[in-house]
């Protein structure tokens, strides 16, 4: 048996930590908490879970793996964490080969994936929140959905702590302590050392930051993240509004169906702006929970400014009915 610390109690860490447990191992978990870490990569309240991943049948097989297991967890949890409501990448004109989409749709259907091409009005009906003019083809792949990231680090902490796990939530990484070329345990924020025969560092973003001679090869940056609340609910719910990526390639836009709290997410993937996590200027600010629907008058001057960042940046008309409703 070996004594392992984990740091960082995001997905990786809590997940690294279980399974470390599992095979027998004694494990510390360290995190600054509060746990979940409201500025951690995986807090936030829904991650895309997909196998579609164009032409890469590496990450393609790993997914399916991890579909696997996300259903096996919400069986072992009683709860459902991950929702399989369907993904779909859609695009403004025809996939063809060498397309992302049109690349996921071969190697899911080669697969045996249940999956549907999008270029069919009689499909788009089915979505009526989306601008039928503007999207034509696309794949929609049905065994895959989303799993609710916030919840699912909560619920993974608590068995941690159930299985043995020794969490030091409060506790920060400040150093490892190395002697002689040989790492032998950590440095915590109040100089407490604390030892180990391993040590598992998943602590994301805050890496370049941790632990400097990682700074050659890596660096955090953010991503925007909106969370809507849309005057029609109804248009949004997973039946009719599935996870989707639009034009992703080009755009960076994907997006969620709404969630019990009545929050469609919207986001934008690509290369971000270098951030350090714990920036300010990356904070979840008001700013960021735009309240659609409210009158002009009601908006602070803060909302407004968003709102219109968001209108400039993202073309917004791939979700007709979200723009009419601002
Ligand atoms: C905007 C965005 C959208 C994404 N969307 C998706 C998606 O749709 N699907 C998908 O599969 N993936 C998605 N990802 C990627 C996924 O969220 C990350 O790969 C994953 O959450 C990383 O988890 P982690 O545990 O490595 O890091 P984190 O979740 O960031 O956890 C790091 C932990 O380290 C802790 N820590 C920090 N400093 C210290 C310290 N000094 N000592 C101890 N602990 C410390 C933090 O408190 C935190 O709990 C997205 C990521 C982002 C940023």
């Amino acid at each position: 048996m070996l004594r392992v610390i984990v740091v960082g109690a995001g997905i990786n860490g809590v997940a690294a930590a279980i399974e470390l447990n599992k095979r027998g191992h004694r494990v510390i978990l360290i995190d600054p908490g509060p746990l979940p870490h409201p500025l951690a990569a995986s807090t936030d309240i829904s991650k895309a879970v997909r196998a579609a991943y164009g032409a890469d049948e590496d990450y393609t097989d790993l997914a399916e793996r991890s579909i696997e297991l996300w259903r096996k967890w919400n069986a072992e949890f009683g709860a459902e964490l991950y929702h399989e409501i369907g993904v779909m990448f859609v695009r403004r004109r025809e996939m063809k080969p060498g397309d992302f989409e049109y690349e996921s749709f071969r190697t899911l259907e080669r697969r045996g994936h249940k999956v549907q091409r999008m270029n069919s009005a009689k499909l788009w009906k089915r979505f009526p929140a989306w601008n039928p003019e503007l999207f034509r083809d696309g794949v929609l792949e049905l065994e895959a959905g989303y799993a609710e990231s916030g919840r699912v680090v909560a619920a993974l902490v608590e068995r941690a702590k159930s299985r043995g796990v020794e969490l030091r939530s409060g506790s920060r990484f400040a150093r490892l302590d190395e002697h002689d070329q040989r790492v032998e345990g950590i440095i915590v924020h109040d100089e407490e050392r604390i030892a180990a025969d391993r040590i598992v560092i998943a602590v994301g973003a805050w890496t370049p930051y941790l632990l400097p001679f990682t700074k050659k090869f890596f660096r955090a940056s953010g991503q925007p993240v909106f969370h809507l609340k849309p005057p029609q609910p109804d248009l949004f719910v997973s039946e009719r509004f599935p996870v989707f990526g639009a034009d992703i390639t080009t755009t960076g836009y994907y997006g969620f169906p709404i969630n019990r709290d009545g929050v469609v997410k919207i986001a934008n993937h690509g290369i971000g702006r270098e951030l350090s996590p714990e920036s300010p200027r990356g904070r979840r600010e008001p700013a960021q929970v735009l309240i659609m629907g409210v009158s002009r008058a009601r908006r602070s001057a803060n909302r407004l400014h968003a709102v219109v960042h968001v209108l400039r940046y993202s073309r917004w008309e791939f979700l007709d009915r979200i723009r009419s409703g601002t």
